[in-house]
């Protein structure tokens, strides 16, 4: 019989919220396997003699828990496999090629590929080893409900709360020039609607909670949103999306999920460049969005941006100012997040460089916006983030040799090779072949 661990590299109010934790097991245990745990920063060292050791690979900061994992496992676990996954497993695994034994490129339902990495075979479609040339991502053409997890722990504390997480789909019809999501989870594809309305009855009933959290890239997109928000709301059901885009809100949609905040990323702040960078997002959508959310008795506003987009100008930088502002009169509560703009593999922006001047934008912005809450990511993260996003080999044994973020920057910056991975030469990516 053989032991599987799953391991989330964080910590339990974070992972408890990523819809892979909850699947992998139920598509396992449809495999046949048995002994299945999930693990989290705070009780993976009880993992010990274990077979094979899946870490789900959400974002490129968790590479620095990743690696003290693994280094913290391989002595209590000999023959143990150690398997990454995830958003960056299939966008570009390779500063932690040398680290795991495989990577699974792709998404894993309808296919035996996680029985075939179990096994020690890698010589399959959508698995990726320091000695392949190239991989194929692997996805399901439809998205069934055979491997859905009914059963969720849930906590109060998590993104989500008590909430029943719903995913409607993957991928995303939308066609913005940044976007990672839509690129490594193309063709978009949505569950049947009475899918949906099964899962949703059981996983209510089931984990005994009156809240779903609806999961996709960006739900208002859905077709028959409008249908299971009739059924959930007529049940008396909570429910929560993870995002909406400003031209997909309706008066029925606010009627039904009643929100208090609405989140709303228009990326840019002139209509120029958000029609560059193909965020299709008008003022006049924005707009709409704020005087339905008005009528509808929102609080507060969240506004998304980025900074250092390609083709960006002062003009732009200003606008992000001016458009908060003529929010701000609107709806007294607004808040902005704002970060640098990060090039991400396989997108149309791959070639693009990170811009090291972001930092004071960002820090302009803020002082402009002196009545507004900004809140703003630590720079360095985001540019550690840069680096990894589109990093090689190379950077393998720098990641190995840091703690944290802090750390390997103070390596890259040491060696005289931080510059060059703001807008690397090499696109080790090139060889996933995402579509
Ligand atoms: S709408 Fe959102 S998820 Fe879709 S492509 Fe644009 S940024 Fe990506």
């Amino acid at each position: 019989m053989k032991n599987i661990a799953i391991i989330y590299p964080n910590k339990f109010k974070a992972g408890i919220s990523c819809l892979a934790v909850h699947i992998l097991p139920v598509h396992l245990s449809n495999l046949g396997y048995k002994n299945i745990n999930v693990y989290f920063l705070e009780n993976y060292q009880q993992i010990k003699n274990f077979d094979a050791i899946f870490i789900t690979l959400q974002y490129e900061l968790d590479y620095f828990n990743a690696i003290k994992i693994i280094k913290d496992l391989k002595p209590k676990n000999p023959n143990a496999i150690f398997v990454g996954g995830g958003p960056c497993a299939i966008s570009n695994p390779y500063p932690l090629i040398n680290i795991f034994d495989a990577f699974i490129v792709g998404e894993i339902e309808n296919s035996e590929v996680m029985r075939e990495v179990i096994e020690k075979n890698f010589d399959v479609d959508g698995v990726l080893t320091n000695n392949k040339n190239s991989v194929k991502r692997i996805y399901p053409k439809k998205l069934g409900i055979e491997d859905y997890p009914i059963y969720q722990p849930t906590y109060k504390e998590s993104a989500y709360g008590e909430a029943f997480l719903l995913e409607l789909g993957r991928g995303c019809p939308r066609r913005c020039k940044f976007c990672l999501a839509r690129v490594i989870y193309y063709p978009p594809r949505f569950r049947k609607l009475e899918d949906l309305i099964y899962l949703a009855d059981r996983g209510i009933e089931i984990n005994k909670v009156n809240k779903v959290a609806l999961i996709s890239p960006s739900v208002g997109d859905y077709k028959y949103i409008h249908e299971l928000l009739e059924y959930l709301t007529n049940k008396g059901v909570q429910v929560s999306p993870s995002s909406l885009r400003a031209d997909t809100i309706t008066e029925d949609l606010l009627r039904m999920i009643k929100p208090k905040t609405l989140t709303i990323a228009p990326e840019a702040g002139s209509e120029e460049l958000r029609e560059f960078i193909k965020k299709d997002i008008s003022e006049e959508d924005i707009f709409n969005a704020v005087e339905l959310a008005k009528k509808h008795n929102v609080k507060k506003i969240k506004l998304y941006f980025m900074v250092g987009l390609p083709n960006e100008t002062e003009e732009d930088i200003k606008e992000i100012i001016n458009l908060t502002n003529k929010i701000k009169r609107e709806i007294k509560q607004v808040e902005v997040s704002i970060n640098p703009f990060i090039p991400k593999p396989h997108t149309e922006f791959e070639n693009e460089i990170f811009d090291l001047t972001s930092k004071n934008k960002l820090k302009y912005i803020k002082k402009e916006l002196k009545n507004v809450k900004v809140e703003m990511e630590n720079f360095n993260s985001m540019l550690c983030q840069a680096i990894l996003s589109r990093g090689d080999n190379k950077l393998g044994s720098y990641l190995y040799n840091s703690k944290n973020y802090s750390e390997f920057l103070r390596l890259l910056k040491k060696d005289n090779i931080l510059e060059y991975y703001l807008n690397p030469e090499n696109k080790p990516w090139k060889k996933i072949k995402v579509r």
